[in-house]
């Protein structure tokens, strides 16, 4: 509240306090000037009363002395015409009760004496009185005369009283209204020469001044674009500075103000080399600097989420997230490159009815053929902003929606690609964001190619490399899930154990190499002739398990016979143009009709297995009861 009526301009203030000073100084002087006058005339009147009061007393006295007291009117007449001269505009003489009692009364026509005459003439003591008016100043002084009886005079040679008597007194009435219009007249003319002094110090003192306020001024604003960021703009010009204290601070400015710049600057291209972009500069370099830190700040926390995201299905989420959630896309999709050159797609997002028969924003012919996909196929960003239909696959080239996509890279191919679909009102917002959301795929880049690789790993580690069926650990993991699953449809599963009749003999005949390719190529056969949700695995080194999910109960021996008929005619083109054929033995137990327990199905498939083995080979048996001589499993 305080602060809401100050005066801003320094300059401003500076002269209401210099004038407020001086012209209390200035009125200050006159005071003392006009009142020392006005005593000084008052003294001087008072004297000239005293010398007029003693030469009236002196001639009143000589007249008597003379005999010729009662010539006293005539003499009376010339002083009051002799005294106008010096302003005394009045002059009278009162004579006492004493006087009138020893001479007789005085002139006939005198005027009684007044109050204050006859105050003076009881009391002795002189009565003063200024009296004045705007137009007239006026003195008045009545002074007493007393019988004395030394000095020059004997009162008491014709006045018989006793001393000190008053014997009578002079009135006198002085006119002072000249010296006051002198008075006046030299403090108006003191007056105008303190006031043009007054102005020609003050504009010597702003002429001296000027430079520092202006300087000031200048130093001020420098500091506001400071605050405002524009460093470039808050760099003084040092060609005219004052060359003193007040320069070198403006100097010192002007470093401090290049030394942030150079700071703000260094720190916005270290973390764009750390986060890979640039963001969108401004002039303003402190709110550029914060805009980047932000960044950083914003990037890192994204890293250190992913670091801990588990798969690469997890960090593509989030990078769905953040295209929809943060940057507010509605039409996206994120497509996945398969390692068999397919396309799938990982995410879509689409307004209502803007698909219309196509249910994606690229033609289908790219799920088949990912090298339709040109952000895929180049490695490089497609912008439609560059020629509109520059990718032909794109499913609405022709049409007003505007396509950008970003190839995303895992083990140095595109894994993956980001297409972002919007409309002309928002091209430049996308283009603008286009290197934060580079920012965010790079970071996600690397941790998506190690979850792969760890994908990949994993599913090596439970994978036959020969057969590329499962392997038996595979099945030790996955076992619990099956049957639970089984449990919970109330379904049944077909545990069926094959074994290659005779495989010895190929290994023998034809060398290892061999070998390894007919069981490729049975597991190949068997893999064939069973569902996609069945599942085969090498169970040991010619030998099979297959399991057969949820089929009816004696389906098992069924399917069992369909592979082992396929395999049967199954012709295997060995090195050197030999053709061969091999048969299987299946065992089949069902699960959970011939057993409760999984593994002892497995045991008990592996029985009808021997049985079949026993009983002539390339056979389907079904497990019995009296196969499984041993009391416990
Ligand atoms: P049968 O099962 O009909 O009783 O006769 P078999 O000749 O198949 O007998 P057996 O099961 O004892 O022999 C299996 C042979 O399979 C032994 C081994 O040399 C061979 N074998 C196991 N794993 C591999 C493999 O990975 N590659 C090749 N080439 N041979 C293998
Ligand atoms: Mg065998
Ligand atoms: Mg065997």
């Amino acid at each position: 509240m305080k602060n809401r009526f100050r005066i801003k301009s320094l300059k401003t203030r500076i002269i209401i306090k210099i004038l407020a000073i001086l012209i209390v100084l200035f009125i200050l002087i006159d005071l003392i000037f006009a009142f020392g006058f006005r005593q000084e005339s008052l003294y001087e009147a008072k004297t000239r009363a005293n010398t007029v009061a003693k030469t009236v007393r002196d001639s009143l006295t000589s007249l008597m002395v003379m005999g010729v007291i009662n010539e006293r009117a005539l003499f009376i007449d010339r002083l009051q015409k002799t005294v106008k001269s010096v302003d005394i505009s009045k002059i009278r003489i009162i004579r006492s009760g004493s006087v009138n009692k020893q001479f007789g009364p005085g002139f006939k026509n005198e005027i009684p004496a007044t109050d204050n005459e006859k105050y003076v003439l009881s009391t002795g003591k002189v009565y003063e009185n200024v009296s004045e008016t705007p137009g007239s100043v006026s003195y008045r002084v009545i002074i007493p005369y007393k019988a004395q009886s030394t000095g020059a005079v004997d009162c008491l040679a014709c006045h018989h009283v006793p001393s000190g008597t008053v014997l009578g007194a002079i009135s006198l009435r002085m006119n002072l209204t000249g010296v006051r219009t002198a008075t006046l007249r030299i403090v108006s003319w003191t007056s105008v020469i303190f006031l043009t002094f007054l102005i020609i110090l003050v504009l010597l003192f702003f002429r001296f001044l000027n430079p520092y306020i202006n300087l000031f001024r200048k130093i001020e604003i420098s500091l506001e674009k400071i605050k405002e960021g524009d460093i470039d703009n808050s760099i003084l010009n040092e060609n005219n500075l004052p060359a003193d204290e007040a320069g070198d601070v403006a100097k010192t400015l002007n470093q401090t103000a290049k030394d942030l710049k150079k700071i703000l600057s260094d720190i916005e291209s270290k973390v764009s080399s750390l986060i890979g972009y640039s963001v969108m500069k401004t002039e303003n370099y402190l709110t550029d600097t914060i805009k980047i830190i932000g960044e950083l700040v914003r990037i890192y926390n994204f890293k250190k989420v992913i670091e801990k995201d588990r798969t690469r299905n997890e960090i593509l989420k989030r990078i769905e997230f953040i295209i929809k959630e943060y940057m507010a896309f509605d039409n996206y999709t994120i497509y996945e490159v398969k390692n068999n050159n397919k396309i799938g797609i990982f995410a879509l997002g689409a307004k209502k009815n803007l698909l219309g028969e196509n249910d994606m924003w690229c033609i289908k012919g790219i799920i088949e053929d990912a090298d339709l996909c040109r952000a895929k196929r180049t490695g490089m960003d497609v912008d439609s902003a560059d020629f509109h239909c520059i990718c032909p696959s794109f499913a609405f080239c022709e049409d007003t929606h505007n396509y950008y996509c970003i190839p995303i890279y895992m083990r140095g191919q595109v894994g993956a690609v980001l297409n972002l679909v919007f409309d002309d009102d928002v091209a430049d917002f996308v283009h603008m964001m286009v290197p934060y959301i580079k920012g965010y795929l790079s970071e996600a880049s690397p941790v998506i190619e190690s979850r792969v690789l760890n994908e990949l790993l994993k599913e090596q580690s439970i994978i036959d490399t020969l057969t590329s069926l499962h392997n038996r650990r595979f099945l030790e993991e996955a076992a619990d899930g099956i049957v639970a699953g089984i449990n919970r449809r109330g379904s049944v599963l077909g545990v069926l154990m094959a074994d290659i009749d005779l495989f010895k003999q190929v290994n023998d005949r034809y060398g290892h190499d061999n070998g390894d390719k007919v069981l490729s190529n049975v597991a190949k056969e068997i893999k064939k002739n069973i569902r996609e949700s069945d599942i085969a695995v090498r169970f040991g080194g010619e030998e099979f398990l297959v399991l057969l999910m949820d089929i009816k109960e004696g389906e098992g021996i069924i399917i069992a016979e369909k592979i082992r008929k396929a395999v049967e005619s199954l012709e295997v083109e060995l090195s050197g143009g030999i053709v061969i054929k091999k048969t299987i033995s299946i065992g089949v137990c069902e699960f959970p009709p011939d057993s409760s327990k999984f593994w002892q199905a497995v045991k008990y498939s592996d029985v009808a297995l021997y049985n079949a083995k026993e009983t002539g080979r390339n056979k389907s048996v079904r497990f019995k009861k009296e196969m499984w001589t041993d009391k416990e499993y």
